[in-house]
């Protein structure tokens, strides 16, 4: 079976390497000259975790990356807001900050032995003959044809447009600045650490462990700010946001040092994607493109991943009848963290008083309460699911 996979994110090198050791003749098509991660650092939660032990990856990013036991999110008089941990879901869960080249690498490293074939440059931008589709690139090149069509091409994918074109992708308002440190003392080790001041101000660090370059003991850190104050955020006075910042939280000093330079930063935006269908014919759209959401709770990457091994599992030479299948069975899960997080998001980022005061009423006593632990746990590892289980989270 001839597959184009459009798009070398997590999702799209996952799912070429699923279909691949599968026995299908893959074609992964990226749109830069040189494939890259974007942004810093990502948690991997037990859910894609599981997803990359099925790939046989997970042991080469575990090494690397940083273990991460518990999500500590508290206000600024220090009063525990958010406070979930792997273990109240199963003892020896965990979760794995990671370095996003540190997840690209051993992802993009697998592809060649897999026999997948990665052109890049290629940026596709229209299709022709849907029953044996044939991608036309954005140089006039065309390829394939092909059986089926992964579409992975990121929360903005154009693809999705044409496809679907009652699709909605609104960019959430508020976004995120983020930086990667060295905390050499460990003083974030083992935990997600945020700090709140109602919902306007939310900053974080996660540990990612080793970088590209081999630098150790590498944090992510992450400050919250609405999209259109991005700008004036990266020209205007560091120094003066960095004694704010370190006013509101001064164990992260030696964090905040660090970030002195507007150069140190990436931005990133995250859209809300709102499909009805994630498959046409011979295209089936994962990862992102099908239901791309903000990163509150940690989960796009685990998604994407979690999405691959699913996809393999289901294909079969009747592609649009597995495709639909496959839809069928991973909406719910992936939908479900939708919902969540469009909820949670005002809670955590926005300039109102209400959200952040409902979360504080809710999130403060259920912090300390069992049940509510449990089922918080539950939600964090991604394994919160309605209907049946996807592959990579069976025992
Ligand atoms: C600030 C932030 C923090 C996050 N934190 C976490 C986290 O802690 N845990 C987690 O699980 N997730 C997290 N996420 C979400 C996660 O980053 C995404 O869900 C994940 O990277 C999506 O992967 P993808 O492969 O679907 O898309 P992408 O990574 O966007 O990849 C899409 C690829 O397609 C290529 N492309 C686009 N258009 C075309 C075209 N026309 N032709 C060819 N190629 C094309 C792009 O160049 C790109 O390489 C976070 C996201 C953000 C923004």
């Amino acid at each position: 079976m001839k597959i184009a996979v459009v798009g070398c994110g997590v999702a799209g090198m996952a799912a070429a390497l699923a279909l691949a050791r599968r026995g299908c003749q893959v074609q992964l098509l990226e749109a830069f000259a040189e494939p890259r991660p974007l942004g810093s650092g990502l948690l991997l939660q037990p859910s894609g975790l599981a997803a990359l032990k099925v790939l046989d990856l997970a042991e080469p990013v575990i090494v690397r990356g940083a273990r991460v036991d518990e999500l500590d999110g508290r206000d600024l008089a220090g009063r525990r807001v958010m406070a979930m941990r792997y273990a109240d879901w199963r003892p020896q869960a965990f979760g794995v900050g990671v370095h996003r080249a540190t997840l690209f690498g051993v992802l993009h490293e697998a592809l060649a032995p897999a026999g997948v074939e990665v052109r890049t440059g290629v940026e596709i931008v229209g299709w022709e003959d849907p029953d044996a589709p044939r991608l036309i690139d954005a140089a006039g090149g065309v390829h394939g044809p092909f059986d089926l069509v992964v579409v992975a091409d990121g929360a903005a994918s154009r693809l999705r447009e044409l496809l679907r074109p009652r699709a909605k992708a609104p960019v959430y308002p508020w976004g995120a600045v983020w930086a990667n440190a060295r905390d050499p003392d460990g003083v974030f080790a083992g935990a997600l650490s945020q700090r709140y001041d109602r919902a306007s101000t939310m900053m974080g660090v996660l540990p990612i462990g080793r970088g590209p370059d081999g630098d150790a003991d590498l944090v992510s850190f992450f400050w919250s700010l609405p999209v259109a104050q991005m700008d004036s955020f990266l020209t205007g006075d560091l120094d003066a946001w960095r004694a704010r910042a370190l006013a509101m939280w001064p164990q992260a000093a030696p964090i905040l040092a660090q970030l002195d330079r507007p150069e140190v930063f990436s931005r990133a935006t995250y859209r809300d994607v709102r499909i009805g269908d994630w498959s046409s014919g011979r295209f089936l759209l994962i990862g992102d493109a099908a239901h791309g959401t903000s990163p509150q709770l940690g989960q796009g990457a685990n998604l994407g991943l979690i999405d691959a091994v699913e996809l393999a599992e289901r294909l079969t030479p009747d592609v649009v009848k597995s495709v639909r299948g496959y839809q069928a069975a991973r909406r719910r899960h992936a939908g479900l963290y939708q919902f969540i997080s469009r909820w949670l998001t005002p809670l955590f980022q926005s300039g109102g008083w209400l959200g952040p005061f409902v979360r504080d009423w809710l999130f403060t006593p259920g912090s300390k309460a069992p049940g509510a632990r449990q089922i918080a746990a539950f939600v964090l590892t991604g394994t919160l699911r309605l209907g049946r289980t996807p592959k990579a989270l069976r025992p």
